[in-house]
């Protein structure tokens, strides 16, 4: 089983696996510990992390990035539409109100979903950490931000699925550093909390978390954020800053131009780096427009005054983080900081002043995602060893479930309304799983929504289950018993629903009742113990206490609670209440999710499109193979094959391999995989005798040496 753990950012990724002796960052194909975020879309194929990057430049156009922006948003969310006015590819609603991808792709536009470009980018992650293990990986934890809506979240799992990947756990960013940071700590209190805040900004987003730890464990107090603050917004104060300069100084409009529009914010992105270690720094941009080589210049005070309205949004997570917590400043121990943006100076001075103490920066900034990632699955994998450590995560929406019920009205008289109850508030563990019980006669409807869109950019409701049909035997309204999960990865489902009637039947009874039975009564009775009060509504919810039960089955005709199982010494037969426990069909219907088929369609759509860029790779090793038996062989016709050939023999192949030379450049430039491997091998048929020749000649050489050694 592998043990994997991916920190899929917005601007690059980081592959951490699990060895036996630690978590180590691997290296992409150009021994880089980060691979950036990135698909590029060519004629023949895709290029994608490193080798999308390295094409960007030369096609704007089709170079898909921040895909973790479009990931599960609809289309018309304010903060999708502000992030496509700086995006250089083209995105349109879709049918569904979802966006829609343009790319040119083996010669003609094509269109793609964002949870299509997730998983094309971590196929390419998953092929990075399977070079380096050398074994297929499957298994893995992705980090995800807090704020992911539920739709969000199912958008990654799909994601995961066309990559050929299973999540074991999509863990939160800021909670996978938590962990990174606890499990090798050895000094950690027995009882007092060490509280300790987790900032992490990045080329996005600004999460904090405040967690607190004792020995052994961890528990993640509350989690605030802002899903538009991160480094990416400092590259376009200076972008804006620069292009209104460049309008004035050298006469030219660069939001005209996609490609300079990319070059003048890379060289934002260098320079605002750069400031962070310098007080001033230049920006420079050869033949940006109009053939047009431009300079800048800017201070860091410059930089920060420009950057005020980024700046002043610093503190609201912050303050929000304590809010949510109850804490006080002083009850924070400590404050790390993580994120490549926070080596900003002035985000650092904010952080001082906020906390009353310095942030530390004891993680590795880049990599702690992905290390606690690959710490979370060997976690949960049975094949590696890992201290014992508990992580106590923190849900950070509250959800709620909406149905049309019965209540009396003013007048007492039953009248049919809209009635909704939390099932997890804000702050609620992860996993978790809650029972409600309905009256119902036939098939009815839950909307499952969240209570609070305050702080959400996405509509209340999430998904609608039809529970039914069933047929009650008994009364006109029967009673349905409906359990709800929250998972390990933060998404909400009614997972089942189970109709319960009470019947009475003769059981025989010998002895006492085995502690097994008794044991599945408790579970039974915490699960399901209270039954309505005569003045309450129909609708009655519970908590379901143990979060990873699964009481669906099993407990069936054990007696519901209240009814202490009967003992009786003799053998005979007694009535007893049972309860029939029936599983009733749950109908799910998610907004804005993937359907089944379509996940299949995208999985095969992916693979074909993997097939093709590897035949587009082996072409190219086979085209280069040709190129290098030219050179080669060229060389060793006028230098170690001199004299195994006769010089017409050298001549007629040395004017041979220049036609085949300037075949690969015109003719031959684009041709398949099969015609340059016949190409090679028709060179080799001439070649291949003259190195023979030499063979047998420097072996035959050798013995000689050795004959006239031994003399
Ligand atoms: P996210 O966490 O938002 O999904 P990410 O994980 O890809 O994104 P990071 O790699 O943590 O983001 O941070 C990337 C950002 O950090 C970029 O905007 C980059 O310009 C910025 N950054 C990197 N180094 C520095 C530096 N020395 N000074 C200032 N900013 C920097
Ligand atoms: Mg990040």
């Amino acid at each position: 089983m592998s043990v994997v753990g991916f920190d899929f950012g917005n601007e690059s990724c980081i592959v951490a696996v699990a060895r036996q002796r630690g978590i180590d960052v691997v290296l992409n194909d150009e021994s880089k510990r980060e691979t950036p975020a990135l698909v590029c879309f060519g004629d023949k194929q895709r290029f994608i992390g490193t080798a999308g990057a390295a094409t960007s430049m030369m096609n704007p156009k089709n170079t898909i990035s921040q895909i973790k922006r479009l990931i599960g948003r609809q289309f018309s969310d304010p903060e999708l539409q502000r992030d496509l006015k700086s995006f250089p590819f083209a995105v349109t609603e879709g049918p569904d109100g979802f966006p829609l991808i343009h790319a040119r792709y083996l010669g003609e536009t094509r269109t793609f979903t964002p949870t299509q470009v997730m998983g094309m980018v971590l196929s390419n992650l998953k092929g990075i950490a399977e070079k380096n293990l050398n074994a297929a990986v499957v298994d893995c934890c992705i980090g995800i931000p807090v704020y992911f809506t539920d739709l969000q979240r199912r958008a990654v799992m799909d994601a995961a699925q066309i990559a050929g990947l299973h999540p074991l756990h999509l863990i939160h960013e800021t909670t996978a550093t938590a962990l990174a940071y606890g499990i090798y700590k050895t000094d950690l209190p027995e009882s007092d909390q060490l509280n300790v805040a987790f900032v992490d900004i990045g080329h996005s987003s600004m999460q904090v978390c405040i967690a607190g730890f004792k020995k052994g464990q961890l528990k993640i107090l509350g989690h605030s954020f802002d899903r538009s603050l991160g480094g990416r917004d400092f590259d376009e104060v200076l972008f804006h800053h620069f292009a209104e300069k460049f309008k004035v100084e050298y006469k030219i409009d660069v939001y005209q131009n996609a490609r300079a529009c990319l070059r003048l914010r890379s060289g934002c992105e260098k320079l605002k780096k750069m400031l962070s270690a310098n007080p001033e720094a230049p920006l420079n941009i050869e033949c940006l427009m109009e053939e047009k080589d431009v300079r800048g210049f800017i201070k860091r005070d410059e930089f920060e005054q420009i950057s005020i309205p980024i700046l002043e949004r610093v503190k609201r997570p912050l303050e929000k983080a304590l809010a949510e917590t109850g804490l006080s400043v002083e009850d924070v121990h400590m404050v790390e900081v993580v994120g490549s943006a926070s080596r900003v100076p002035a985000v650092m001075k904010i952080l001082t002043e906020f906390f009353g103490k310095e942030p530390r920066r004891t993680m590795n900034a880049s990599e702690c995602v992905a290390r606690g990632c690959a710490l979370q699955c060997a976690i949960l994998s049975p094949t590696f060893k890992v201290r014992e450590f508990q992580v106590n995560e923190n849900f950070p929406f509250s959800i709620a479930l909406s149905w049309k019920g019965t209540a009396p009205d003013a007048k007492n008289e039953a009248t049919e309304n809209q009635q909704s109850t939390i099932v997890f508030p804000k702050g609620n563990p992860i996993p978790s799983v809650k029972a409600l019980t309905f009256y119902r006669s036939g098939t009815f409807t839950i909307d499952v929504q969240y209570a609070d869109v305050s702080e959400l950019q996405a509509p209340a409701k999430i998904s609608t289950y039809t529970i039914g049909p069933f047929q009650s035997t008994k009364s006109e309204r029967a009673k349905v018993k409906v359990k709800v999960r929250l998972n390990l990865h933060g998404i909400v489902s009614i997972e089942s629903a189970t109709l319960l009637e009470e019947e009475e039947i003769e059981v025989p009874v010998t002895k006492e009742p085995e502690k097994e039975s008794a044991k599945m009564e408790t579970d039974e009775a915490s699960n399901d113990a209270v039954p309505p009060s005569s003045n309450e509504t129909d609708e009655n919810m519970q908590d379901a206490k143990g979060t990873a039960a699964d009481p669906s089955g099993a407990e069936n005709g054990v007696p519901e609670s209240g009814d202490k199982p009967v003992q009786m010494e003799t053998d005979t037969k007694v009535p007893k209440k049972k309860v029939k426990k029936t599983n009733i069909p749950v109908a799910e219907l998610v907004y804005g999710a993937m359907v089944p088929t379509d996940l299949q369609k995208a999985v095969e759509k992916e693979f074909e499109m993997a097939l093709q860029d590897r035949v587009m790779e082996e072409t190219k090793d086979k085209k280069n193979a040709v190129e290098a038996y030219v050179y080669d062989m060229r060389n060793k016709l006028c230098d170690k094959y001199h004299s195994f050939v006769t010089d017409s023999e050298r001549e007629q192949f040395t004017s041979r391999l220049q036609e085949v030379e300037d075949w690969l450049y015109e003719d031959g430039e684009d041709e398949t995989k099969g015609v340059y491997i016949a190409k090679l091998e028709e060179l080799k048929k001439q070649g291949d005798p003259i190195e023979e020749r030499y063979k047998e000649s420097t072996e035959r050489g050798s013995v000689i040496d050795q004959l006239v050694y031994c003399i």
